[in-house]
């Protein structure tokens, strides 16, 4: 009759306040309760019993009085407090079992122990022992769902036994079950907490009555009659177990435990998500490319870079049809127009220069671009003299290289990824803004394209630059066929032919689909091709051309048979920039001058404007999709409410308990941000012209990768808080309610 009290309360009262009124939980109840009793608690329906199991397993916080806790006095507990008792004083057992449906029963006897810090390898005999005790080890591996109401409340008193807390909480626990079952299940748990404080409310006591020491009728909530049944055996000491804290790994696993044991939920959570993604991912590539200064739609250019010449106009026809003589005429009839290079293609294209000096020694190696010569004159030089015929060059260095370079005056140089092109070095300039070198050419090698296709003008057609290649008209081809070939031993890859054709499909060929490659390296086939075109194959050798496609007439006739639909102007006055492009502009042409638009100073400040206008467009529209995805989500997080409630009722932290839908959520969006990344630069190596919808991820950029990044992250952390939440609402008369869900 010594043994201390657990639990004291002292004029204890709880009021459910709601808007408009006070309900009464339990008024002034003086009551204790000791280690080894066995308490049951009747009365009838709204009497107060489940207030008081409430209060006493700190489930909820009381009005007025004290509640004692071991000699503590309890009412100046916080939050942190009362979850740490609950953790560590007390195991609930409910109605309605309140066991996690998608969980075997192993997981939900375990879930007790993870709860309470226990290590993984101290779990399993534990566990295997209270099964057995309980009688649920045979079916230890079963989902809950399959089990009997019986074998449920045997699972949820094994899960509330296993962690060894000193006071079992029990709630109407036989309500659900038929006579049989309840006599059972009260057997059972009076046999295994023999030394534990028991406080079960039951509607139909006498049944169980002959294992209560003790019996505590309410009335209105208040106590009504408090009766001694037997005597308490004697318990000198109330062991609590230690507790730890649930490890980082452990929140981790039991999300991944809830991603994996209702697959249709995760796969439903992972599309609205991937979803978000591509929107998200796709409106900050769309936003980043349209943001690049040069409007990558608006002109063509070649892979290797772009020459951002300051005096260099680049026009198209508005209609983005091919130019014609007509429209070549007109360039060149504008008198601020020094140079037209109708294949400016060239111009974009780095090529290398070697030059090996008269002992056949390595002098240097350098990537430029060409230009033609008409754009300096012998004021500009620094050394040397202009070109006297084709095949002399001018070059432009910065006064670093020219250092390195001048040793070369009067030297041959090879030009061309394949050396294909000899000159003889006659001139340096230096230059002042410019870090990349430049090749002054003679024009009429600038314009390589024009020249030889005047040569056979319907047959062949040459479009030379980092590659030089022929295109070659064959009606004995297939329609929409293409054969590649190279004299044996040039190249074994057709890797890039893909490339070069879709490159020069361009806008005007998009109804070109499903072209058929072929490719041959045999030297029989190329001498007998060359047996047909000898003056041709002359050309090719002579300036070392070394590709050939053979394209079917329809092919031929939709790529090439046409003149280009870009060409590159050259005003030697860079005053005279504006004024030439609005001429042209006036005259029903695009026309953009590289340089102005990369580094125009108004320019800067507008586009600086546009982007952050462009990038807040995003940011808006990832808020509407959060708004989306929360609405289409909500249904699905919420049915975890009761998981997480029945974590948090032993004694997982709500912070602890939600942090797994915070897991979840950016878990799976860092894994659709990757596949998002994985797709664009697994695109990257086709070429989408720039209408192709693909065309913006295909080139999306690092710094939008990074934007789409922060956003998603951003997104999904304010969708995770969201539902943490709302799903343990701070609102005291809500969360209450939900405590009685059990
Ligand atoms: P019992 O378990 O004996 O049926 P309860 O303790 O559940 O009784 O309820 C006691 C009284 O408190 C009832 O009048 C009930 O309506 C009221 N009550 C219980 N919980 C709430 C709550 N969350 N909000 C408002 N009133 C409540
Ligand atoms: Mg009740």
């Amino acid at each position: 009759m010594d043994n201390k009290d657990i639990l004291r309360l002292e004029n204890v009262s709880k009021f459910y306040k709601s808007a408009n009124n006070v309900a009464l939980g339990i008024r002034k109840v003086n009551v204790s309760f000791r280690m080894g009793e066995f308490v049951i608690i009747t009365g009838a329906s709204g009497s107060g019993k489940s207030t008081l199991l409430n209060v006493l397993s700190g489930m909820t916080s009381y009005e007025e009085g004290v509640m004692y806790i071991n000699g503590e006095d309890s009412s100046y507990f916080g939050h942190d407090e009362y979850e740490k008792y609950r953790k560590d004083y007390i195991a609930c057992i409910f109605q309605n079992y309140n066991i996690i449906d998608s969980y075997s029963v192993y997981e939900n006897i375990e879930l007790a122990l993870i709860a309470k810090g226990v290590k993984k390898e101290d779990r399993k005999p534990v566990i295997l022992d209270i099964a057995k005790k309980v009688g649920i080890n045979h079916r230890l591996k079963n989902k809950v769902t399959k089990l009997s109401g019986g074998e449920k409340q045997r699972v949820a008193i094994a899960r509330a036994l296993v962690s060894d807390a000193p006071i079992l909480v029990c709630d109407e626990i036989t309500g659900n079950l038929d006579h049989d079952t309840s006599i059972e299940i009260v057997k059972l748990l009076h046999s295994l907490s023999e030394d534990k404080l028991v406080l079960m409310v039951t509607h139909d006591p006498e049944e169980v009555m002959q294992y209560a020491t003790r019996v505590i009728s309410m009335h209105d909530g208040v106590i009504a009659n408090d009766k001694e049944l037997k005597e308490v055996r004697n318990i000198e000491e109330i062991k609590i177990k230690e507790t730890h804290n649930i490890s980082k790994v452990e929140i981790f696993k039991l999300a991944l435990r809830s991603f994996k044991n209702v697959p249709k939920k995760s796969i439903f959570l992972f599309l609205i998500i991937l979803v978000a993604t591509i929107f998200i991912g796709f409106a900050c590539a769309s936003v980043g490319n349209s943001n690049n200064a040069l409007g990558q739609s608006e002109i063509y250019y070649f892979n290797s870079g772009v020459n951002y010449d300051k005096r260099r106009i680049v026009v198209k026809r508005q209609d983005e049809t091919s130019l014609t003589q007509a429209d070549y005429d007109t360039f060149t009839n504008n008198s601020n127009v020094n140079a037209l290079i109708k294949n400016d293609k060239l111009i974009d294209t780095n090529v290398n220069i070697n030059v090996i000096d008269s002992e056949g020694n390595y002098l240097f190696y350098s990537s430029t671009f060409i230009m033609p010569i008409s754009m300096i004159t012998s004021k500009d030089l620094i050394a040397g003299r202009m070109p006297e015929n084709k095949n002399e060059i001018i070059i432009q260095s910065s006064q670093a290289n020219y250092e390195s370079f001048k040793s070369a005056l009067n030297l041959d140089a090879t030009i061309g990824n394949n050396s294909q092109f000899k000159a003889k070095i006659v001139g340096f300039i230096i230059s002042d803004d410019s870090l990349s070198t430049i090749i002054y050419l003679h024009e009429d090698y600038c314009n390589i394209y024009s020249e030889l296709s005047q040569i056979k003008a319907k047959e062949v057609v040459l479009k030379g630059y980092t590659r030089p290649e022929l295109y070659v008209k064959d009606s004995t081809l297939a329609n929409n066929s293409v054969m590649t070939c190279s004299p044996k031993g040039w190249y074994d890859s057709d890797s890039f032919t893909y490339d070069t054709l879709s490159y020069l499909e361009g806008k005007e060929t998009k109804e070109i689909k499903n072209i058929n490659y072929s490719h041959f390296e045999y030297e029989d086939d190329y001498t007998q091709l060359r047996s047909h075109n000898p003056d041709f194959f002359n050309l090719f050798d002579e300036l070392g051309y070394s590709y050939i496609y053979l394209l079917s007439e329809d092919i031929y006739n939709t790529l090439l048979a046409s003149n280009p639909l870009q060409a590159s102007l050259y005003v030697n006055n860079t005053k005279k920039v504006d004024e030439t492009c609005t001429e042209l502009i006036n005259s029903g042409y695009i026309a953009i001058n590289l340089y102005y638009e990369q580094t125009n100073d108004s320019g800067e400040i507008l586009n600086a404007i546009l982007s952050v206008l462009l990038y807040f467009y995003c940011l808006l529209l990832t808020a509407v999709v959060y708004l989306l995805a929360y609405l289409s989500l909500k249904k699905v997080i919420y049915s975890e409410r009761k998981d997480l409630l029945i974590m948090r009722s032993l004694g997982i932290s709500s912070k602890i308990a939600t942090s797994q839908i915070y897991i979840k959520l950016i878990g799976i969006s860092l894994i659709t941000y990757l596949m998002f990344i994985g797709f664009s630069l697994g695109i990257r190596v086709n070429y989408f012209p720039s209408y192709h919808p693909l065309y913006a991820i295909a080139h999306m950029r690092v710094v939008d990768m990074v934007y789409t990044f922060l956003l998603m992250m951003f997104m999904t952390f304010f969708l995770s808080r969201k539902f943490a939440k709302n799903i343990f609402n701070a609102n005291i008369a809500s969360k209450d309610k939900e405590e009685r869900l059990s």
